[in-house]
């Protein structure tokens, strides 16, 4: 569970590489944290099914240091699995209130009891009650009822406070209770992403690798820039960037190759028996592939914010959601579009930490209009039609890199920026024609790759 972040906060991920012994530290802290957890939970189910009660949050927190057994764990950790266990149950409550759980309102005394955790020191007395028994529950829970939790379904723990039981250090990781002085965690931190205060960590367990997401804060960012270099986007459908400088990226071939190598182990997958041993084993794997391929496609999209924020001031792309509504939508497409839709997030707020611009436009008839005269297509430009030809000015261009141009020049901020500089708009974007035709070195991409493939991030064995 991660926290959501508001609005100056960014949530990072990063690899951590626990040594046998850490890990070992970091599971018995999982551990100790579900089954206060199971606990929290059980302690407000007896305290409404035998008492109908919905207990004050002050009082249950201050009998948190009850639990004995959670010593092991820092007190921040202890008080987040407290917060999360009423985050959850506050959320139930407000969705029965607010109608979104019919028939799920608990009933006094219809709680089924609880086995599996033996009987912990419940910390709270009601007078007038018979406190010493302790009640624990499982099972049968209303709909939407926040669930006890088993060993595998507990995966993730926060440390609240920056200081105040974790800290960074380099490329070292210290966690109170878990590392020690001389023995601390590697984690791989890239440090210029860092760029503001560190606020929370929560270290999550995914298959068998350890990570800690990072909340920063960020500081407050500065008043928007007049933009001088602008660019417009056309985020095309074969995963290739068009740019109205007349550019194109793509993304590293690696990601093809991952994506057929991903294909191939989930055909494998289908073809065994389901539940068997060796169906386990290649669902592994696949879930492997997948881990890599979603977390390449996080570092090209970064690469790739970061790149464009570095040349721009003002950063256009077409609106997706409008985009959608006009196009059908595959699967295919729709995953496609995830990861514009991030490569979008990450310019808008890397862009916004510089005071840039990130403007996303109306897509309609930006494929459709000539960047040269401005003037609409008689025939409609169909998908398949590389070349836009323009029968009016005679002008014949990419298509993708028309379109760029043309998302460029529905910019509001581009409109101002032409009006107030006098620039002769129609300059901008058709200056590097040539590249149309294949003769300019695509410089962008280049550097693109060369960011990319400074980590050896895509290796699918
Ligand atoms: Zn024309």
């Amino acid at each position: 569970m991660v926290r959501k972040e508001d609005q100056n906060c960014r949530n990072l991920r990063f690899s951590i590489h626990p040594t046998p012994e850490q890990e070992a530290k970091l599971e018995e802290t999982m551990e100790t944290c579900r089954r206060l957890w199971n606990d929290l939970l059980s302690s407000r189910v007896e305290l409404f099914d035998v008492y109908g009660l919905y207990p004050d949050s002050r009082l249950l927190e201050k009998q948190l240091k009850f639990y004995e057994y959670t010593n092991n764990i820092h007190s921040q950790v202890r008080l987040n699995v407290f917060e999360r266990v009423q985050q959850a149950y506050f959320k139930f409550l407000d969705d029965i209130k607010n109608g979104r759980l019919k028939g799920s309102k608990p009933k006094r005394g219809t709680f089924v009891k609880r086995e599996d955790v033996p009987v912990g020191k419940l910390s709270y007395s009601i007078p007038s009650k018979n406190s010493s028994k302790f009640i624990q529950y499982d099972g049968i829970l209303p709909r939407g009822h926040p669930k006890f939790k088993g060993k595998e379904g507990y995966h993730s723990f926060t440390y609240k406070q920056y200081g105040n039981g974790w800290k960074l250090t380099g490329n070292k990781l210290f966690l109170s209770k878990i590392t020690s002085k001389n023995d601390l965690i590697k984690i791989d931190i890239n440090n210029d992403i860092i760029q503001g205060r560190p606020k929370t960590c929560t270290i999550k367990k995914e298959g068998n690798k350890w990570f800690a997401f990072v909340t920063v804060e960020i500081p407050d960012n500065p008043g928007p820039i007049i933009p001088v270099t602008m660019i417009g986007i056309d985020l095309g459908l074969e995963s290739l960037i068009a740019t109205s400088d007349g550019e194109f990226i793509e993304p590293p071939e690696l990601f093809r190759e991952a994506e057929k190598r991903l294909a191939i182990e989930q055909r494998k997958l289908a073809r065994m028996e389901y539940g068997s041993q060796n169906y386990r084993k290649q669902k592994k794997k696949v879930n492997r592939i997948h881990r890599k391929i979603a977390k390449a496609r996080n570092h090209f999209s970064h690469c790739l914010s970061k790149m464009l924020v570095g040349k721009y001031d003002l950063i256009v792309f077409e609106n997706l959601k409008i985009k959608n509504l006009v196009k059908n939508s595959r699967l295919a497409k729709s995953i496609h579009d995830a990861g514009w839709s991030r490569i979008v997030q990450h310019t808008e707020y890397k862009a916004a930490e510089k005071g840039k611009t990130v403007e996303k436009v109306d897509p309609k008839n930006t494929s459709q209009i000539c960047s040269v005269c401005g003037k609409k297509k008689k025939t409609k430009l169909k998908l398949a039609d590389r070349v836009f030809e323009c029968e009016h000015c005679k002008s014949s261009l990419n298509r993708d890199i028309n379109a760029a141009v043309n998302i460029l020049r529905k910019s509001k901020a581009y409109k101002d920026t032409v009006r107030l500089a006098g620039i002769n708009g129609c300059e901008v974007g058709t200056t590097t024609t040539s590249s149309v035709t294949g003769l300019q070195v695509p410089t962008m991409n280049q550097q693109l790759l060369n960011l990319v493939q400074g980590r050896d991030f895509l290796r699918v064995q």
